[in-house]
């Protein structure tokens, strides 16, 4: 049975001091519950997280890595920078590092394969853009997406992976899938998984769905079969909100 993992991305908000009181105020709030509820924070403001989070069931991300162990990379954060903190959970191939940051589906693969040796769990963003729904490409999109990001991991990585489905053109924009096509597009994605690996595999694999996620339209997201949880943006920001997600 897959439990629902509902992960939070604060993307470029929040200062450590607005973090911790944000921590402070959801651990007032948080039950551990079924569910599994992580934030995904920026660098910066991990270690600040992992230490207001300890003994709580609240799990850590962060947004980005690098896929080499180290060297002469300005700017970069390596996987053990990110093991020593403690972190869980790496997203990877967000929509908004491939548009603005020349994130390619061969640096996603790369990025998987190092956090794989590292014990991170990364969740793989995949999703089309508005253009690729308006002229029936989205499968296309999605299948060409995890082809080539999945390239030579092992069933058992795949297994362990979470995949964020995140069609674009519902990220921050109020406009959500519905929870019809979020769930036709996990189900489509278990289906590449079970192709390129085996059924077991497909069925131990979570897909989150991503894009305008809130607390009033939750229930109907998670309620559907193929969906095991929610990437959640804007609503991830605010204690009192999360909570309603994750509660
Ligand atoms: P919103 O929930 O703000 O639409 O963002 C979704 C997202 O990009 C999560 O990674």
């Amino acid at each position: 049975m897959r439990r629902k993992f509902i992960a939070g991305n604060w993307k470029m908000f929040k200062t450590s001091a607005e973090a911790a009181a944000f921590a402070e105020e959801l651990k007032k709030l948080y039950k551990n519950t079924e569910l599994d509820a992580a934030i995904c924070a920026p660098f910066t403001q991990l270690a600040v997280l992992k230490a207001a989070f300890a003994g709580t069931g609240i799990k850590l991300g962060a947004q980005n890595v690098h896929f080499e162990e180290q060297g002469a990379f300005t700017g970069e954060i390596s996987p053990a920078m990110l093991t020593e903190i403690g972190v869980d959970y790496t997203i990877v191939g967000h929509s908004e590092r491939r548009e603005y940051f020349g994130e390619t589906d061969e640096t996603v693969n790369k990025k998987l394969h190092k956090l794989f040796e590292h014990g991170i769990t990364p969740i793989l963003c995949v999703g089309e853009k508005l253009e690729h729904r308006e002229a029936g490409k989205e499968y296309e999109i999605v299948q060409g997406q995890l082809e080539k990001d999945l390239k030579g991991l092992n069933a058992a990585q795949v297994a362990g992976l979470v995949i964020a489905y995140e069609p674009i053109w519902a990220i921050g924009t109020g406009r959500t899938a519905t929870p019809a096509q979020a769930e036709e597009i996990c189900g489509f994605i278990r289906k590449t998984v079970a192709a390129l690996y085996d059924g077991e595999t497909a069925e131990q694999l979570r897909i989150q769905y991503g894009g305008s996620v809130k607390p009033d339209n939750i229930s109907d997201i998670l309620g559907r079969n193929d969906v095991d949880g929610a990437l959640v943006g804007g609503a991830s920001l605010v204690a009192t909100d999360f909570i309603k997600l994750i509660g």
